[in-house]
């Protein structure tokens, strides 16, 4: 993905047009609307960020970290890490048979390590061969493996499709792009989940579109305008304020200045004429005055 697009636009964009951002709505951290039980799942997919997702997500990460090093120099390896990490993919929504494609072995080979050979009357592997172990552990729940049906965050969507519309994309633009009616479309982003495969597909629209003049597309002057104004009314942040890496992170926010959740935000959304200024940014301000003010106290001491 070309690096250009960060930064691209917003104070250009968002100059005079005293856009009111404010937070997003509902799809903001916490605990979004689901049947899935706090833990891995959890976090991955529904974006969820309590101490229990966190410490699950920790606890992952741990498993399979110390599995994969554990592999790189023994001839056989402990099974168990494995099992885990399957359960895991599993609990993720992800089938046997999707996890033995992604991995490239055939799925009785994690069937034996999950349940062992019952035509044998065996019992679940203890150990396997790193290279197996490696296999599997590579296989990570991500858009393209999830079931197309499963639930997940919407959030990520919501910034895809709110950021086209501050470039200046109708709506019913974006719906047709997705094959869509405009009213499906807005009930997508409205619900508490989004399906996987549609969120591939506004992140693929969103690839193809950012870049893109939507009056080369057929989009009305006036079009354009109104899906400006309507982005900054509602504090839709554009897609020069979001990279790519972190869109999908709860945890971030759109750098609508440059200087975003720095001390310095606060004085460049005045410069820039973007108010209010962001939640970070005034966070940001309160933090920095108050180590300023520890640090003359204890000058003074
Ligand atoms: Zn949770
Ligand atoms: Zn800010």
């Amino acid at each position: 993905m070309p690096d250009s697009r960060h930064n691209l636009e917003v104070p250009a964009a968002a100059v005079g047009q005293q856009a009111a951002h404010r937070p997003e709505p509902s799809a903001q951290a916490g605990s979004p609307v689901t049947t899935r039980p706090h833990g891995y799942a959890r976090y991955r997919l529904d974006g969820c960020r309590c101490y229990t997702c966190g410490y699950a997500c920790s606890r992952y990460d741990e498993n399979r970290t110390k599995a994969i090093t554990a592999g790189t120099w023994q001839p056989w390896t402990d099974a168990e890490p494995v099992r885990t990490h399957l359960r895991t993919l599993q609990s993720c929504g992800m089938g046997l048979r999707t996890i033995a494609t992604t991995a490239g072995v055939e799925r009785k080979r994690l069937q034996a390590i999950l349940n062992g050979r019952t035509e044998r009357g065996t019992k679940p592997q203890e150990i396997i061969r790193p290279a197996l172990a490696a296999a599997i552990l590579a296989v990570e729940p991500t858009l393209e493996n999830l079931a197309g049906a499963t639930l997940i965050s919407p959030l990520g969507t919501r910034r895809r499709a709110h950021a086209l519309v501050a470039a200046g994309w109708p709506q019913q633009h974006l719906a047709a792009h997705l094959g869509m009616t405009p009213s499906n479309y807005g009930a997508m982003l409205e619900r508490p989940n989004v399906l996987a495969r549609r969120a591939l597909d506004v992140r693929a629209m969103y690839d193809a579109l950012w870049n893109a003049y939507p009056a080369e597309h057929g989009a009305t002057p006036a079009g354009i305008t109104r899906a400006r104004r309507h982005a900054a009314a509602h504090g839709w942040a554009p897609v020069g304020a979001w990279d790519d890496d972190t869109i999908d992170d709860p945890e971030a926010f759109p750098d609508w200045t440059g200087q975003c959740g720095t001390h310095r935000g606060d004085k460049a959304h005045r410069r820039i004429g973007l108010l209010p200024v962001c939640e970070p940014c005034r966070e940001a301000r309160i933090a920095y005055r108050r180590e300023l003010k520890q640090a003359r106290q204890a000058v003074a001491v």
